[in-house]
């Protein structure tokens, strides 16, 4: 998306209006991104449907690499509205803000040395967020199922501190 190819511009009209980007769309750019690899690594927000999942499935069973682990972060939903709703993003040096959980305190951007040039997300607006909220229950929600059968899944509170959270999620990969 920031380098304006396509496929990236594609895939940012689905999320601007908080839809999910089609299958087809996301698979290419995880196999893309995939091929060659040999170490560890972690997906953040990948797969999103039974569809992506059954394609993971299938391309980390090419390259014989299976999953160790899958972290599902649960949060209230109106915790969830309270902390995407706020969200603030300087388009300088890509930090990223809370209005209340941790707002910009009007030290110079890293960037450009100026104070952070502060935008929403289309994403982050409020009708896109409760968009994105029913699109996870009828969409991702599956997937808790799909990866409890199979014994991977690790569920972690996300509602708790920062700190609480990184420690579950360590705990939850050790
Ligand atoms: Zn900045």
């Amino acid at each position: 998306m920031k380098a304006g190819t396509p496929l990236g511009l594609e895939a940012k009209k689905y999320m601007d209006a908080g839809d999910l980007v089609p299958d087809e769309v996301v698979i290419g750019m995880i196999r893309e991104g995939l091929t060659g690899r040999t170490d560890d690594f972690m997906l953040d927000g990948f797969p999103r449907t039974i569809a992506q999942a059954e394609a993971l499935d299938a391309m980390l069973g090419d390259v014989g690499a299976p999953i160790d682990a899958v972290i599902s972060f649960e949060v209230p939903r109106d915790e969830l509205v309270r902390r995407l709703g706020g969200r603030w993003i300087c388009r300088g040096c890509g930090r990223s803000f809370h209005e209340t959980s941790n707002p910009y305190g009007g030290e110079p951007c890293s960037s450009t040395g100026a104070e952070c040039d502060l935008y929403q997300r289309d994403d982050d607006r409020p009708e896109a967020v409760a968009n994105r909220l029913d699109v996870y229950d009828s969409q991702t929600s599956p997937l808790i199922e799909y990866y409890e059968s199979r014994g991977l899944l690790r569920r972690v509170d996300g509602a708790l501190s920062l700190d609480d959270v990184q420690a579950q999620v360590v705990e939850a990969i050790s």
